[in-house]
């Protein structure tokens, strides 16, 4: 048996990368039975015939999957935002940041729209940027219309990575995923007809390869809720908080009326900063309420 990737769904195939073969595989019966469905992102092991046909036999433990889009084993993703239209929101980006975290997933974060925004907008975006960078998070800034450039700067990111790009609407994630398809056009001379149609079309997903790495086709996360983090877990997620919560008096502490909390002494000292705790609030208050406030 050769052991490969699903690097895409499409039709009742899957099409399996071994040594830079491509295969195009049907699963087998029983994982109907068992209600497995292969995932795009699967390591798989599959007999084939010299037609470059096969069949998957087994599906290797996963890391992580998302739902929409049906993935697996993601290791990156690019957390896009913008200066402007709309408006930068760290609400948002925390909502992202902490959905990431708790798949394990390496977040790496992207602004958009520089050369669209106000000298005010961009000073807030920069302040905000600081305090991310202080957490750990690389960061970059990318003009839309100079993306092709700009991107250049981020190819090294690619490598050895299963990249998704997420972000809310409108903050330019199909403009980018372009950009870096059109680079992958030019290298293979390939083209990917699933992009540049607009996600609603969509109906499969594809890893597409850059520069030694895969990037998915379709941006992920449509749904913003928090359905399987429980709320003691949740802290884990904000970085910071993660690095001191041992600190707290309680074991079980969740950092909200407990005495001696390592976090909210960190608040208050400004070591932790507010904006950040008051969004853990809300996430905390959403867990224990289970009401989805954002979908998209
Ligand atoms: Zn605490």
């Amino acid at each position: 048996m050769a052991e490969g990737r699903i690097i895409k769904a499409l039709s009742g195939f899957y099409y399996v990368k071994s040594a830079n073969k491509v295969y195009a595989c049907k699963g087998r019966g029983v994982f109907r039975n068992q209600n497995i469905t292969p995932l795009v992102g699967d390591f798989v092991l599959f007999d084939h015939t010299d037609e470059g046909e096969g069949y998957i036999q087994e599906i290797k433990p996963r890391k992580n999957e998302l739902i929409r889009p049906s993935i697996s084993n993601i290791t990156q993703a690019i957390i896009v935002n913008a200066v402007c239209q709309p408006t930068f929101s760290p609400l948002l980006l925390d909502r992202f940041l902490v959905k990431v975290e708790a798949k394990q997933i390496e977040p790496l974060i992207i602004v958009t729209k520089k050369d669209l925004a106000t000298d005010a907008e961009l000073s807030v975006m920069n302040e905000y940027m600081k305090d991310y960078a202080a957490l750990g998070y690389p960061i970059y800034f990318v003009a839309l219309d100079k993306a092709r450039d700009e991107l250049n700067v981020i190819n090294d990111h690619f490598k050895n990575e299963v990249t998704v790009l997420m972000g809310q609407s409108g903050v330019g994630k199909s403009t980018l995923l372009n950009v870096i398809s059109s680079n992958l056009r030019i290298e293979t001379g390939e083209i990917s007809k699933s992009l540049g149609r607009g996600k609603h079309t969509t109906r499969h997903v594809e890893l597409i390869q850059i520069n030694e790495g895969l990037v998915a086709d379709t941006p992920g996360f449509s749904s913003l809720e928090f359905a399987t983090i429980e709320q003691e877990q949740l802290s884990d997620y904000f970085v910071e908080m993660k690095a001191i919560k041992h600190a707290c008096k309680f074991r079980s502490c969740i950092h909200v009326k407990e005495p001696k909390c390592a976090v909210k002494n960190a608040v208050e000292s400004g070591e932790i900063k507010q904006y950040r705790y008051d969004h853990y609030i809300q996430f905390l208050q959403e867990i224990i309420e289970r009401k989805p406030r954002y979908s998209s």
